[in-house]
């Protein structure tokens, strides 16, 4: 008897990704067959790179490792998930601060069905200071952010906040 494939999904708005993202997606390797990085479109959220450039940039750092695929979605996730047949949709915690919103959106989507659980990971301690939103601050103000993000997207972010090549 074959068992069926375990398939995970990593969903977030990854604007951009950072090096928090990629160590939860290491750690899903061992545990998962399949693991879909799935880019929410969120109309509600002023983004600085479009969803498919998000995507391209996922794409581009996990290369071609067969396990991961990047992919945008949007609605509801848990008809997201289900649709992939997969069973697990992974979630990073950085901190107690992350607890109440993670915890109530888990309850949520278990409520919502029942078949798939959400898997809470933590990345390495250096990186549970890093998000998104200060990666960006931190990038237009001319902060140093070696080691906290990939080199593609730290080309990207040159691009879009520092596009005369300014060192600030
Ligand atoms: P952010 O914009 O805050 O980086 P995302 O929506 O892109 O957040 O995050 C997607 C998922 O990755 C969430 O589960 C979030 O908790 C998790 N995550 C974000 N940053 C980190 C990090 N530094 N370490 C571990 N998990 C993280």
């Amino acid at each position: 008897m074959t068992s069926a494939r375990r398939i995970a999904v990593y969903p977030g708005s990854f604007d951009p990704v950072h090096e928090g993202h990629l160590d939860i997606m290491r750690r899903c390797k061992p545990l998962f067959d399949e693991v879909v990085v799935a880019v929410l479109e969120n109309e509600e959220k002023a983004a600085l790179f479009s969803v498919e450039e998000r995507v391209e940039m996922i794409s581009e750092i996990l290369g071609d490792d067969p396990i991961f695929t990047a992919r945008s979605f949007s609605g509801l996730l848990v008809d997201y998930v289900e649709s992939l047949g997969a069973r697990a949709i992974i979630r990073g915690l950085r901190a107690v601060s992350d607890f109440e919103y993670e915890f109530q959106m888990a309850l949520m989507n278990r409520r919502l069905d029942p078949n798939i659980e959400t898997v809470f990971l933590t990345p390495r301690e250096e990186y549970s200071f890093v998000s998104s939103r200060l990666v960006k601050e931190v990038f237009r103000l001319g902060g140093d952010l070696t080691g906290l993000v990939p080199q593609p997207v730290l080309d990207r972010l040159q691009e879009r906040l520092r596009p005369n090549g300014a060192k600030v």
